[in-house]
């Protein structure tokens, strides 16, 4: 079992379970590494994963029938293998007929053999399973038809001998999986839930000193993303730092059973991104948002209902899911809605977002030979991001990283375009460069602390390339200085 390191110490406040930095902890500086207790699908996947490597699966293990494998694995845990080569009564279809059992199966079996019994899953069971909330929850109903009743109602309970199988316990993991999980990409760029017990535990803030990285083999670690005085207390995000403030509160009650009442949280202005904030329709410049209660204008003072505010906010959620991956749609919305939000209002940087990764698409399309609006365009949405990363992702971001890479990369091919036809000067273009390589100098920097074999490790590797071009086509017009 692997624990917080040496920076940093598990106390109580406010009744509180708590981390808190024991010496000033700098940026990058590992505070937590950590493997999965289990790796599972996610609970509503469709694809086969292999019940070794994860990989999708499209054969069953020859021996017991039961789990899938992938053609490159040839065997998969012993013991669950011997389980189900002993229990004949059982459904050879069991887990493929329901698969969304496998994790709270998984546990089981780990309950069950000897050799894991006093494992990360006994370790698991000691954590708070919030089930005053989670009992009044949705996500019980839906776990009670999609895992209880399966497993229940196939007979397997009786193959147990070490554990008593109920809906008691089969609830209790359900919810302790769903708060001690994170998504994760595999290797095959499909996303699966990894299992761990350390990181979860650390608080929630909306304004988080630190970021969490899962290399390719699902080791987790937690660095410092921001400088952490001595007596500071470590926190980490659960949810995307782009939504906003009412969005991000029910997707963490939801999810993890969070009140969260950060300083974000508390900020009508959202750190100054104006993230939630309509515009006033009674006066020319004033922006409306929620606070004391209220949706009030800043300038004015005047009020919009809280209905209001939430009909205009399902019709756009409505039109941007209605938009369904089509520019153009997206390009209209943003006209239609302009006079109606702030530009950085989270719901106009979803559709811009959908934009930029559809423009993202087609010029990385060999096949499509984008005019240079597309480009424009790209660069044109990259610049209205990258501020509102910034502030609300301080310190070491690899979101922030990920913008800067995006914007550099369009606005390196425009600027050779325009250069080789004869657009800009031999200046301005030295100029740009040297501004990509600063960016792109940025962006390395803070992947730096990215595990090498993690999606975000290998863009690091892709910015260092798109970095030397740089450097070559400054030397081809005599320059690499100032
Ligand atoms: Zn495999
Ligand atoms: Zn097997
Ligand atoms: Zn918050
Ligand atoms: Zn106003």
């Amino acid at each position: 079992m692997q624990n917080f390191s040496e920076f940093c110490q598990l106390s109580i406040k406010d009744n509180k379970l708590c981390l808190k930095a024991i010496i000033d902890i700098t940026p990058g500086d590992v505070i937590l590494e950590e493997q999965p207790i289990l790796m599972s699908p996610q609970w509503e996947s469709d694809q086969m994963k292999c019940s070794n490597c994860l990989k999708s699966s499209f054969v069953m293990c020859q021996a017991c029938l039961v789990f899938p494998m992938c053609v490159e694995c040839s065997a998969h845990d012993q013991f669950d293998c011997e389980f189900f080569q002993r229990a004949k009564n059982i459904s050879k279809n069991v887990l493929i007929s329901n698969y969304t059992i496998y994790a709270p199966l998984k546990c089981l079996l780990k309950m069950e053999n000897p050799k894991t019994s006093n494992g990360g899953v006994n370790e698991l069971l000691k954590l708070n399973a919030h089930l005053e909330d989670y009992l009044k929850s949705e996500t019980w109903v839906e776990h009670r038809q999609k895992v209880v009743q399966p497993i229940l109602e196939c007979g397997i309970a009786e193959y147990f001998q070490n554990i008593k199988v109920d809906e008691e316990i089969l609830q209790k993991l359900c919810s302790l999986i769903d708060l001690n999980s994170y998504e994760i990409t595999n290797r095959d760029g499909e996303q699966v839930r990894g299992i761990y017990l350390r990181a979860p535990t650390i608080p929630h803030s909306c304004i988080p000193n630190t970021l969490m990285a899962v290399d390719d083999d699902f080791n987790l670690k937690i660095y410092a993303s921001l400088p952490i005085r001595q007596g500071e207390i470590i926190y980490i995000s659960y949810t995307n730092p782009l939504m906003g403030t009412s969005q991000r509160q029910h997707h963490l009650k939801m999810t993890k059973f969070i009140d969260c009442s950060c300083p974000r949280c508390k900020d009508p202005t959202e750190l100054g991104t104006y993230l939630s904030s309509i515009k006033c329709k009674l006066c020319p410049e004033g922006y409306v948002s929620f606070s004391n209660s209220q949706w009030t204008c800043e300038k004015c003072s005047s009020t919009i209902s809280e209905v209001d505010v939430n009909r205009l906010l399902s019709e756009v959620a409505e039109q941007i899911l209605y938009a369904d991956g089509d520019v153009r749609q997206y390009e209209a919305l943003l006209a239609k809605y302009t006079c109606d939000f702030h530009p950085h209002h989270f719901l106009m940087i979803d559709i811009k977002q959908n934009i930029a990764s559809i423009l993202r698409a087609i010029l990385m399309n060999p096949l499509c030979q984008p005019g240079r609006s597309v480009l424009r365009r790209k660069i044109e949405l990259c610049e209205e991001m990258l501020p509102v990363v910034r502030a609300v992702q301080p310190g070491i971001s690899r979101l922030y990283a990920i913008a800067l890479y995006e914007f550099v990369i369009t606005f390196v091919e425009l600027t050779n375009y325009e250069y080789n036809d004869g657009e800009i000067s031999i200046d301005e273009y030295k100029n740009r460069l040297l501004k990509s390589r600063e960016m792109s100098n940025e962006s390395v920097r803070m992947l730096e602390f990215e595990p090498l074999n993690s999606p975000e490790g290998h863009l690091g590797q892709r910015i260092k390339m798109e970095l030397k071009q740089i450097e070559e086509y400054l030397t081809k017009v005599g320059s690499d200085a100032v």
